[in-house]
This record gives C-alpha cells, structure tokens and sequence, in this order.
C-alpha cells in the first residue's frame, strides 16, 4: 500500500497526458506556451477570481504574492507556526519577521482570536509595522476567513491565503484560493492538484497586483522589453506541466467527490474508536483531503504498529514551524504555542487519494481498530 498513489491517477488519463505533452513537443513554445494561458483561464475560473497567473512552486507564488506586496525588513506578516516551513520562510526570506499565532485545536488552522491579540500586541510595542497575515488552509479545509478578513481591514493588513493543499475547497459558497485578497497554490506532484514537477499559481481579483505579479514572474519587466522596471525573479510555470494540468483539471471534480467519500468512510468508522478523534469539518465549509488527519494520544505508538502491518502513514508536522533551527534567530519558546505543540504530538495523516480503494481502507481501518482492542 502507498500512501498516496499517484500512478492509479496516471493510468487513468496516460493517453491524454501524452497527447498533451507531445502536442508542446510539436509546437515547441516551452516557455510561456499556449497551454499556460489557457490553464490560467481554466483555474480562474474554476476558483471563481478574476485572475490566474501560474507559476514556477507553491513558494514561488507565496513569494510573488509578498513580494507584490512589498514586504521586506521591518515587516511583520502574521501566520500559523502548524505548517509546511515555506510559509514562515518566504517571509523570513525577504527579510521580514514572521509573527506566529496559535491554531484552533479543531481545525489546526490559525486562532482568528488569537490572531486580533497578536496584532494589537505587535502594534503595542511599535517595533515592526504590521503589514499582513498568511492564513493556511491546512489538509485541505480553509481557515476562517470571515473572521480574518475584518481584522485585516481594521489594520490595513493584506490577507494571503496559502492555499497550497486546498485547492477547490469550500468556503460558505466560495473557492480557495480565492479567500484572501491574494491567494496561491501549489502543484506539486502529491497535492490535490498536482503536476509532472513544481508548479504553483497565484490568484487574486486585484487588477493592479495581478499586473504586478506578472512583471515579478519575468524579472520585473515592464511594457518595453528592453527596460525592466522592477527587481523579480524566473518564476514561470513550464509549458509542459500546464498541458498536463489541463488534463487533470477536467478529473479534478470528480476526484474531489472521490476523496470525499473516502473521507466519510474513515470518519464513519473511527469515529466510535476510543482514543481518536477524527478531522473536525465546520458547517459551510469542504475540504478536498489533502490529508486525512486524526488526532490520537499514543500516536508514535500507533504509527509504528501501523507500520510493521505496512500501512504507511505521515505526521504532518512533527514540530512547529517557529520551532526548527532556522527560525531560532526568532527565539520563539518551547510552550509558546501550546495548540500546536500539541497536535504536533498528536497528529497522524492516513493514506488518502481519489484512488484509495474500500478494501484498501477496511484493511486500514481494521489495523487502526485491532491496536485499539489489544490496548484497551
Ligand atoms: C507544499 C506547500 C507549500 C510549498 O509548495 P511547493 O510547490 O512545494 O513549493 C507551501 N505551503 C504549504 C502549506 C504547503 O503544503
């Protein structure tokens, strides 16, 4: 068993995918080809914003996003410590300090009360201006944007949602990436969505920073080619992964609906299972699993059963962002972010991909309930 499978996708749709990559071989635009426009045009939509611009990684586009924004030294930018590091580190990069605020224990998003105390402390103290928050809609559910939103207004602050394993998930009627003013994915080849390599997109209904963002991806260019009129990066989406996107977007709903019912199988099971505690869904809201995640008290213990009967499963995080070597120069504390060290204890991400089969998964299940039995 793998955790995910990516080839059971790959058989399903192998003779588009070579269809699609040998027409970019044919015409030969391999940088900024037709596919990428018309990929652009498809994610908008599908998201529902006005602009899509892909992109060359998930972090390149959370740093398009900062960089449009320009945020630099002096900067703080608010965000979850329960994350992927290149969240924290996009803001570390430019030279601004990443200011970490607690997750809600049913969501493992960011605390939008916490969040509010956070600011009017960083304001307090005047060291830093407070210029915006990365919200990351972790596993695949989003955070709570109708809370974040008026905070954000209420200190002028942008709002940048990393939805890099949420893409196409709900939030009351609306689409990630498109719950911030500014929001990116990735496609990296075990997300949601993913591709044959990196890739990622930037989204947002900012006419003037969608503009911007399309200069920083070509180092700063501007109107005449000859005259660059800003310092940006090479970030650009290759032509190939794009036609390959293309072809995976058109199973993309269904797939979502896939994971959606091997996630109700999990939590119909488990949820009767002493000592865990399956992933908590708010009213309004849908999540395409880019994990399945529960929480447990013995988790290292259940892992490794888990593992000698070959299910393989992945702790997503096993320590705090703020906590990793590289963010030490912070001196952020053991026990300052009680919540997600915490879950960073007690979390465990089962297999879970479109392609997950029942049988697959009863076995799963009957492995996670025989530790139980044995134990209780
Ligand atoms: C995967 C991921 C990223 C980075 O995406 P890449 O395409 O690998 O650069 C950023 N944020 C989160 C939350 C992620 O899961």
């Amino acid at each position: 068993m793998q955790f995910i499978d990516l080839k059971a996708q790959q058989e399903r749709i192998r003779p588009q995918i070579d269809a699609a990559i040998k027409r970019v071989l044919d015409h030969g635009q391999y940088i900024m080809g037709p596919e990428v426009f018309e990929l652009e045009r498809q994610l908008a939509e599908f998201v529902g914003v006005r602009h899509a611009i892909g992109c060359s990684s998930g972090t390149d586009a959370l740093l398009l996003g900062l960089m449009a924004y320009e945020v630099g030294p002096g900067d703080a930018v608010f965000t979850t410590p329960f994350t992927f590091f290149a969240t924290c580190e996009v803001i570390a990069l430019l030279g601004a300090t990443p200011v970490f605020v607690d997750i809600d224990p049913r969501t493992f998003n960011i605390d939008p009360i916490k969040l509010g105390q956070a600011i009017e402390r960083v304001v307090e103290e005047g060291k830093l201006k407070v210029r915006g928050i990365i919200p990351v809609d972790l596993y695949g559910l989003p955070a709570d944007y109708d809370a974040i939103m008026p905070l954000a207004e209420k200190h002028g602050l942008f709002v940048l949602e990393d939805a890099a394993q949420a893409f196409g998930a709900t939030y009351k009627g609306r689409k990630a990436p498109g719950l911030g003013h500014v929001g990116t994915t990735s496609f990296f080849p075990a997300k949601p969505l993913g591709c044959y390599g990196d890739g990622g997109a930037v989204f947002t209904d900012d006419d003037d920073l969608a503009e911007k963002i399309r200069s920083l991806l070509v180092h700063g260019k501007g109107p005449d080619k000859y005259n660059n009129v800003r310092i940006g990066l090479n970030a650009r989406l290759d032509t190939i992964q794009a036609a390959i996107l293309i072809e995976k977007l058109k199973i993309y709903p269904e797939e979502i609906e896939l994971r959606q019912v091997a996630a109700e199988r999990y939590s119909k099971s488990l949820c009767e299972m002493a000592g865990v505690m399956t992933p908590h869904i708010p009213d309004g809201y849908a999540s395409v699993w880019a994990q399945y995640t529960i929480q447990c008290q013995n988790r290292d213990d259940l892992q490794f059963r888990l593992s000698k009967a070959a299910i393989p499963t992945m702790v997503y995080y096993v320590k705090p962002v703020c906590l990793l070597d590289a963010m030490s120069y912070l001196n952020n504390q053991d026990g300052s972010f009680p919540v997600a060290e915490k879950m960073a204890r007690q979390v465990l991400s089962l297999p879970i991909f479109p392609y997950l089969a029942k049988n697959q998964q009863f076995e799963i299940l009957a492995k996670l309930a025989g530790k139980h039995i044995c134990c209780s």
